[in-house]
């Protein structure tokens, strides 16, 4: 690849892209407007509640809550107010932190138990930087654990 070659294929993708993120942001107020409405609803609720019909009802008002969103996911989001559960940063505070630098974790991940997959407590809101922090750990550990499993008898 030339440089040349390169910024074209940035630009290519960089017009898509930022088309993106200024669409969202356009959005922004009116996802905040019926997250606020619906976590009003979830605030009162006790941590063990259903959290689904909520979720739900979230869905409903599209926009961003109903783009790929996981319904155990999301009834997570508002079972935790849409915070970091780790370092709880309000993940809806600006677009950039929602749209961007926001996801859904598993709690105790895949590749150690498929049972909690979807299992309504095993999604739980996550800042980008605690879920990499997390996910680099898990790597670490599971590469550990298969190390040891594999080990000559
Ligand atoms: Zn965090």
């Amino acid at each position: 690849m030339t440089p040349d070659e390169q910024a074209k294929y940035v630009d290519d993708e960089k017009s898509y892209i930022l088309s993106i993120r200024e669409a969202a942001r356009g959005q922004f107020s009116e996802d905040k407007r019926h997250w606020d409405k619906v976590l009003a609803k979830a605030v009162g609720l006790s941590s063990g509640a259903d959290f689904l019909p909520l979720a739900k009802e979230l869905k409903q008002q599209g926009g961003y809550w109903d783009q790929h969103w996981n319904i155990n996911a999301l009834a997570g989001w508002l079972r935790h107010a849409g915070r970091c559960v780790y370092c709880n940063k309000d993940l809806t505070a600006c677009a950039d932190v929602l749209y961007g630098q926001s996801c859904s974790d598993h709690l105790v991940p895949r590749f150690q138990n498929m049972n909690l997959e979807n299992a309504p407590l095993n999604w739980v809101p996550a800042c980008q930087w605690c879920n990499n922090i997390k996910s680099r750990h898990e790597r670490r550990r599971r590469k550990e654990s298969s190390g040891s499993n594999n080990s000559p008898a």
